[in-house]
């Protein structure tokens, strides 16, 4: 698999960097999501305040496009609202199922355009969509309960 560098050089950072990793001792819902086609696994605690996503933390291990991209998103979706998460997530399936096509809108998805060039590989799109699968799912739990 190739993909630019700059963006090969983002997501690996993330990888080795990862945001809101560590799972919070309290939430709203708690999912866990696997990829059985590649072995990645994550497991995302959602906080709810109301309509707003106060707090995102997960824990998990697989391959890097997969933990580079639960880190990308909890980072992009936490403190928004629940309603501006489901426009980015959206953004986000989309850009997934372009096969290549999308560069994706920077203004709606900020850093994780970088996984633009994963759009290609139908291998990988498993992989980058894994954890925002488990933000949907975690986000209708949470408001089910709520
Ligand atoms: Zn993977």
């Amino acid at each position: 698999m190739e993909l630019d560098s700059l963006y090969q050089e983002v997501i690996l950072d993330h990888y080795k960097h990862p945001q809101h990793k560590g799972l919070s001792p309290s939430y709203s819902a708690q999912v866990s999501h696997v990829n059985t086609s590649c072995g990645d696994e994550i497991t995302l605690n959602i906080n709810l305040e109301g309509d707003l996503i106060s707090e995102l933390t997960w824990d998990g291990q697989g391959c890097s496009i997969s933990q580079a991209s639960v880190s990308m998103m909890t980072d992009l979706l936490t403190g928004k609202s629940l309603e501006q998460a489901a426009v980015i997530v959206k953004s986000f399936s989309e850009l997934m199922a372009s096969k290549g096509t999308s560069v994706g809108d920077p203004l709606v998805l900020e850093d994780a355009v970088v996984f633009a060039g994963v759009s290609k590989f139908p291998g990988r799109v498993k992989c980058s969509l894994l954890g925002w699968m488990a933000f949907k799912d975690a986000a209708i739990q949470a408001q089910a309960k709520g």
